[in-house]
């Protein structure tokens, strides 16, 4: 998709004279790229009026960077649709909410419930997990186990098989014991019928949801739509996660979901694991959308932005698969000096959402150098290693010591190097083009 959208603005560089013509060819195999990221017809066809309206001929005619102008209107309007225009509805902490998961059997509810749970346990709320599903065999288990591996309590049944009486008992049970955020999972079934939307539509009635998530497979393509809007049909869907963003898929069905429940998208699930779960960022999820975001645009990146002369060598190690503390730590100084390295990293869906917040980077800086101060204390063994392992917890005790930080922070800190050194690894054995060929993006 990157390759196709770079060539397509390529193409608009390269042509002398910008007439609608250009424009139009430019706008088709953008729209055909999309299509293939899985947006919705409907929403690629108004976009592309859209553009036709808001791009200005002359402008692109009168010598300014006619890729950008255009990268940057539709980057600009994908932006805007993913957008509904009002924030999910904002729980309480401390104040008793129900929060109810729907979805097609397999979309992820279940494994989602846990990690939604586990994300704000970490951040003080005292959340529970109620399992309302007694249509799939094994479904209380699945959930009594990831909710044992959080030590999060839950409730639910192998015997009852009204999943309304579940859903009610566990949420009672639940507010009587002063959790602030009562999960409640449902069923899925495998095909949309009535039989589930009516289940949806009673257990919403008898819990009295604050919030209802619709959770959707990033891979089910242009199905999404219909999808979503059946759902929101039934219950007063109010946000959406996506899951699977660890996967192929580039996601394009969450714009889909968000039209049809007006309704913003407020996680991403990148993998099984409790803790591959990342709030949602639009901007990085549109670059990754568009290509942007993908490996050869962040070596373009990296040419554009980190000084020339460590080019090579950064480039290198990368390709090599070796993204070592050394590596991390240049890279936070890059940061710190010059800004733009951020850019780089914002590239990278899961980056920037958790670690640069938007509008909070001077805390982000002060991550960096208290990071930056442990480093120091570690040996050139350490900083120059690929392998985590070699940091004992007598070293790691001895950094924290070293550093004057806590031992509990150093930890983060090298949990904060493991996500990064997962999302370069992808770039090993990656081709390096030659600064010449760079022009395109
Ligand atoms: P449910 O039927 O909607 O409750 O879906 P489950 O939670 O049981 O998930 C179905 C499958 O998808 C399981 O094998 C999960 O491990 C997997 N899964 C869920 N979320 C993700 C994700 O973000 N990435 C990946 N790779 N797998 C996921
Ligand atoms: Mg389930």
């Amino acid at each position: 998709l990157g390759g196709s959208i770079s060539r397509a603005l390529q193409q608009m560089s390269n042509a002398t004279i910008i007439d609608e013509k250009v424009l139009n060819e430019c706008l088709n195999e953008i729209t055909r790229a999309l299509l293939q990221a899985d947006v919705q017809f409907k929403l690629v066809r108004d976009m592309s009026t859209n553009i036709k309206k808001i791009v200005n001929l002359e402008d692109l005619a009168a010598g300014h960077n006619k890729r950008r102008i255009i990268q940057q209107a539709v980057y600009n309007e994908l932006c805007k649709i993913l957008d509904p225009g009002k924030p999910a509805y904002t729980l309480k902490k401390g104040k008793p909410s129900v929060v109810m998961f729907v979805g097609l059997q397999g979309a992820g509810k279940t494994t989602t419930c846990t990690k939604y749970a586990y994300h704000h346990q970490k951040r003080g709320w005292k959340p529970a997990l109620v399992c309302a599903d007694t249509f799939r065999a094994g479904a209380f288990d699945q959930l009594k186990q990831n909710a044992t591996k959080a030590k999060i309590p839950f409730y639910g049944s192998y015997t009852e098989s009204d999943p309304v009486k579940i859903a009610v008992d566990g949420v009672e049970t639940f507010k009587k014991e002063n959790c602030d955020l009562i999960i409640v999972d449902t069923s899925g079934r495998h095909k949309q019928e009535a039989a589930l939307f009516e289940e949806m539509r009673q257990v919403s009635e008898a819990t009295k949801p604050d919030l209802v998530i619709f959770v959707m497979d990033s891979s089910i393509g242009q199905a999404a739509f219909d999808q979503a809007q059946a759902f929101r049909q039934s219950v007063a869907v109010g946000a959406v996660i996506v899951t699977k963003m660890d996967g192929h898929a580039k996601g394009g069905g969450a714009l889909s979901a968000v039209a049809a429940t007006k309704s913003p998208v407020i996680f991403i699930g990148t993998g099984e694991h409790m803790d591959e779960f990342e709030v949602f960022d639009v901007k990085p999820f549109v670059s990754r959308l568009l290509g942007m975001g993908d490996l050869s645009g962040l070596v373009n990146k990296i040419q554009d932005v980190v000084p020339m002369d460590q080019q090579p060598e950064l480039l290198q190690k990368l390709s090599e698969g070796h993204f070592t503390l050394r590596i991390m730590y240049e890279q936070f100084q890059n940061m710190l000096k010059m800004g733009p390295l951020g850019q780089v990293f914002s590239m990278l869906p899961g980056f920037s959402a958790e670690m640069m917040p938007q509008g909070r980077e001077k805390e982000s800086q002060a991550k960096f150098k208290r990071y930056m101060t442990m480093m120091d204390s570690m040996t050139d063994e350490e900083l120059d290693s690929t392998n985590p392992k070699i940091l004992t917890e007598s070293r790691i005790m001895r950094i924290a010591r070293g550093s004057g930080r806590l031992v509990h922070e150093v930890m983060e800190m090298l949990e904060e190097y493991k996500r990064l050194a997962k999302i370069f690894s992808k770039m090993k054995g990656l081709k390096i083009p030659k600064k010449g060929d760079m022009s395109s993006l």
